[in-house]
């Protein structure tokens, strides 16, 4: 192995793979360094590769809009042949129920100027779309040893958008692995069961990374996408009081259930928001459902050292979640025995990421995804990617962000709602949703 690279990435996920992927496009020699045995096996592994476009920013919707090509033109984002085995975007269309939670006026304006194909549902239309469905409101949601959960629903719902380009990867490991290969193709290298242990730096310039084993790699860019282990890199890096925003590891779990009888959720599923019972849901592999939190006030949310946290289901989340989703579907069929997953978000103060430099120079950061960005990471990549070219041109990003353009949208992200030094972004639905 080399111990000179033009710029290390702390962290082999889905962001660091793109980031890996980009640069390496560009001609920069780059090096991911990963304590784990492979790709994707860090939160991406876990994440529920959900491709939707409802954000609560206009910057948000338009980083996220710009994903869909990525995700339905797969193997030309990758530069591969159709002989290639790669991961495969499910394309079932989302449905956002329309609730008191998310503002979908604001949400929807955004939508008109990203420019995002939508259709309104009616409740005829979702009661005919997913007949299984009991579409009264059950807001706010509540976890079921609340003396009001089983009251009799008095209202019904308004009705629901739906995105048909929307979906989702169920094999998220697999397409970040399909990265690593593309980026490998370019020239890029990877190094697993590494742990960075030290950021060394001289006169504010970053000079490379030291391993656990003491063995020290030298670059002048060094890239923190360490995921929910991203506050700890940040202060590796001594940049923990320069980073206005922070960044905290959240346990969050999924569950899974079959579906009612008789019906097939690969077959005739949607993914679905339903902020009105606190959960999203979609197809799971063997036609089961998947169901997550969109971290309804009633919950608890449990911030954990990302070292030493429970990753079993707890009976109290499982119920919370699986029970909110048997008043949405009266038929669903509760297991016994709780199934899914326990995974970390990496958190910010406001629910939106920093995609950025950072004041050592030569040191950047794409951290603080808050459960909601593997879909925007090919996108997250080229940005990072841009900035990084031109802070290292001399441009002064911290006095006027970059206007970054999105190649497929033609559209402008203004990055200062990235920046690590911004305001709490008062527009931010501080949830899983951005
Ligand atoms: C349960 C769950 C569900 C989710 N669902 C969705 C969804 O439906 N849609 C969506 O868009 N997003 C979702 N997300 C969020 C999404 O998965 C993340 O935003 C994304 O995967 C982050 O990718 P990453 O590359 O930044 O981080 P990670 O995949 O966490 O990668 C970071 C890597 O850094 C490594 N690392 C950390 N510290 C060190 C160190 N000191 N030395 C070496 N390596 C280190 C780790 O081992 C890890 O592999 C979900 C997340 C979770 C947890």
């Amino acid at each position: 192995m080399d111990k000179k690279y033009d710029a290390i990435i702390i962290g082999a996920g889905i962001i660091g793979c793109c980031t890996a992927f980009e640069l390496s496009k560009k001609g920069y020699k780059t090096l991911n360094i990963d304590k784990e045995s492979g790709a994707g096996e860090g939160s991406t592994g876990n994440s529920c590769g959900n491709i939707r476009f409802y954000y609560s920013t206009r910057d948000g919707v338009a980083l996220a809009y710009e994903c869909a090509w990525y995700w339905h033109n797969w193997r030309e984002y990758l530069e591969v042949d159709d002989e290639q085995d790669v991961a495969q975007f499910h394309n079932t269309g989302s449905v956002f129920i329309k609730n008191q939670v998310l503002d979908w006026p604001k949400i929807k304006n955004h939508f008109d100027e990203v420019g995002v194909k939508y259709e309104e549902w009616d409740l005829a239309t979702i009661k005919a779309k997913i007949p299984m469905g009991d579409f009264h409101s059950f807001y706010p949601p509540k976890t079921p040893d609340d003396p009001n959960f089983y009251d009799e629903p008095t209202e019904v719902l308004e009705g629901a958008c739906y995105t048909p380009e929307s979906g989702y990867v169920g094999d998220p490991t697999f397409s970040t692995k399909n990265v690593e290969d593309a980026a490998k193709a370019k020239g890029a290298g990877f190094l697993y069961n590494k742990k960075v242990t030290g950021i060394r730096q001289q006169d504010n310039r970053v000079q490379g990374v030291t391993l656990e084993d003491g063995t020290q790699i030298d670059a002048s860019i060094v890239i923190n996408v360490s995921g929910p282990h991203s506050f700890q890199i940040t202060e590796m890096a001594g940049q923990s009081d320069n980073n206005l925003i922070k960044t905290k590891a959240l346990r969050h779990e999924v569950h899974v259930v079959p579906p009612p009888q008789g019906f097939k959720p690969l077959e005739n599923g949607y993914h679905t928001n339903d902020a009105d019972i606190g959960a999203y849901y979609r197809p799971e592999a063997g036609n089961m459902i998947l169901t997550g939190s969109v971290d309804p006030a009633c919950d608890p949310q449990e911030f954990v050292d990302p070292d030493n946290f429970n990753r079993e289901v707890t009976t109290e989340q499982w119920k919370a979640q699986v029970y909110r989703l048997a008043r949405r579907i009266p038929e669903l069929p509760i297991p016994n025995n709780p199934m899914g997953v326990v995974d970390l978000y990496d958190v910010s103060d406001d629910w939106l990421p920093i995609y950025d430099k950072s004041d050592l120079d030569g040191y950047y950061q794409a951290i603080g995804t808050s459960g909601n960005q593997y879909k925007t990471a090919p996108v997250v990549g080229a940005m990072l990617t841009e900035i990084i070219q031109q802070v290292e041109d001399g441009y002064d990003h911290d006095a006027q962000p970059l206007e970054y353009k999105l190649p497929h949208l033609g559209l402008t992200i203004a990055t200062s709602v990235f920046h690590r030094k911004r305001e709490i972004n008062p527009n931010s639905s501080f949830s899983v949703v951005g």
